[in-house]
């Protein structure tokens, strides 16, 4: 059976009674399957992040262990190929939102996001990609190429009509409005001059502009970027290599890699690793601003056949908020924020979960004076990169949302609300919240702008 992506971090797996049951086929792949131990724990009610599509429906089979039970039984079959075609193998696997709650809060950390990467990739060669798949992977591509693609978004949000074509063409929920790009994607030009020196006893950072906020909400970008140096930092911004032909601004490949388009997401994070190695070399820090990019880079690209350059750029890159309270822990930040008004909400991103930034998000947070804020408790909000746009999983989605965060919302409806992650921001504005926005634009209101 061919493998797309590389798993040979569990090649010495298989060792004692916890990877007792290993299926035959698939290899150091089945291995990765076969982590789960079966204790059920993805099962049992409580406040976790894991099983968002075993939580709402109660069906076994969409709980991680009943995903892992599945798959076994397929790469155990006489011809696996075929039965990792089976529909209810199909189906747990089509209703993983991805949010790898299973990696970091299953006591054998089944990866279920990059297991499944590779079975869409294996169903992807059996069967080609969907024409959705191929819009949604290829967007890097697109949202740089043809940004005309804007204004017909904009449109078909507008247009019913239009709307039922998508649904039609593409299968998109035609009652749910599709993230349409900022008339102007996110330059280093627009920016307004800095005000603060540069401090040269502090770290030089690298800012990571990932596609979504490059192209979707430049204004986060370029808040971190004012933010940063109002602490006194000497902020670059990451730029292709110079013998990157692809003439597009970086991008980690999370895209591709999650319409199991794996070729792509390895040429996309090569790129990536290309660019930032020098930076790491020279001893700057990379920020990212979306915990799936960062995520991506840390742990999903390992299995992307990088080589050992990948660690040396993983290991120097952090989240936004993990770099500030890295700094604060090192008595370096010095920002001059003012009170604000009110109260603040706050919506983790799953991923953020999963890297443990939950914990500098507080910290940060903290810094604003007297600040009044709360973490909403909270499993994924559904939409799940694309999950919630997509027809079939559109109501699932919603249900998800409704379970603790629309109600969250809606109970301080006076509240600012903060969400770093860009697919969350579109859930609430797709259910009728426009308040979402990124820490960082939420620093950079409380810049020297005292509340009365
Ligand atoms: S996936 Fe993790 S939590 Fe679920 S049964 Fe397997 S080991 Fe237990
Ligand atoms: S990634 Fe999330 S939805 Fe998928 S199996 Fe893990 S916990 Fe469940």
């Amino acid at each position: 059976m061919k493998r797309f992506l590389d798993w040979s971090a569990y090649r010495d797996a298989g060792m004692g009674d916890a990877y007792a049951d290993i299926p035959k086929e698939g290899g150091d792949f089945a291995k990765a399957v076969a982590a789960c131990i079966n204790s059920r724990q993805c099962e049992a009610e409580g406040k976790q992040v894991m099983c968002p599509s075993f939580r709402l429906s109660g069906n076994p089979n969409l709980s991680t262990g009943g995903r892992v039970r599945l798959l076994k039984w397929a790469l155990n079959s006489p011809s696996p190929d075929q039965a990792l075609a089976d529909p209810e193998l199909a189906e747990a696997m089509d209703l993983c939102v991805s949010c790898k709650g299973c990696k970091r809060e299953c006591e054998a950390n089944v990866d279920m996001p990059l297991i499944k990467a590779e079975y869409l990739a294996q169903r992807a060669a059996r069967q080609g990609l969907s024409w959705r798949s191929r819009l949604f992977g290829h967007a890097p591509r697109w949202l740089h190429h043809a940004r005309w693609l804007g204004a017909l978004i904009r449109w078909r949000n507008a247009s019913p009509r239009l709307a039922r074509l998508t649904r039609s063409l593409f299968e998109l929920a035609d009652d749910r409005p599709l993230p349409a790009p900022a008339p102007r994607a996110f330059t280093a030009h627009a920016l307004p001059p800095r005000t603060t020196p540069v401090d040269p006893a502090l770290p030089e950072v690298v800012l990571l502009v990932d596609t979504f906020s490059r192209h979707f909400e430049p204004g986060i970008a370029a808040a971190a970027i004012e933010v940063l140096q109002a602490g006194g930092y000497a902020v670059l911004l990451a730029e292709p290599d110079e013998r990157d032909s692809s003439e597009r601004p970086l991008c980690c490949g999370r895209t591709y890699l999650a319409q199991g388009m794996i070729a792509q997401a390895r040429r996309e994070a090569a790129r990536l690793v290309a660019a930032l190695l020098p930076h790491v070399r020279a001893g700057r820090t990379v920020i990212g601003l979306e915990a799936s990019c960062v995520l991506g880079l840390r742990d999903d690209a390992q299995a992307l056949q990088l080589g050992e350059t990948l660690a040396e750029v993983a290991g120097r890159t952090l989240l936004f908020e993990e770099f500030l309270a890295r700094e604060v822990s090192a008595k370096r930040l010095n920002l001059p924020l003012a009170r604000l008004p009110g109260a603040t909400l706050v919506h983790g991103h799953c991923h953020q979960k999963a890297v443990g930034a939950m914990k500098a998000m507080r910290k940060v947070l903290k810094l604003i004076p007297e600040h009044d804020f709360a973490l909403i408790e909270s499993s994924c909000c559904g939409m799940a990169g694309t999950f919630g746009l997509e027809q079939e999983h559109a109501a699932l989605s919603s249900a998800m949302a409704e379970q603790a965060l629309l109600p969250a919302l809606r109970a301080q409806p006076e509240a600012r609300v903060v969400a770093n992650g860009f697919s969350c921001r579109q859930q609430m504005r797709g259910h009728g919240d426009p308040r979402p926005r990124h820490l960082a634009e939420l620093l950079r209101d409380a810049l020297g702008t005292p509340a009365p």
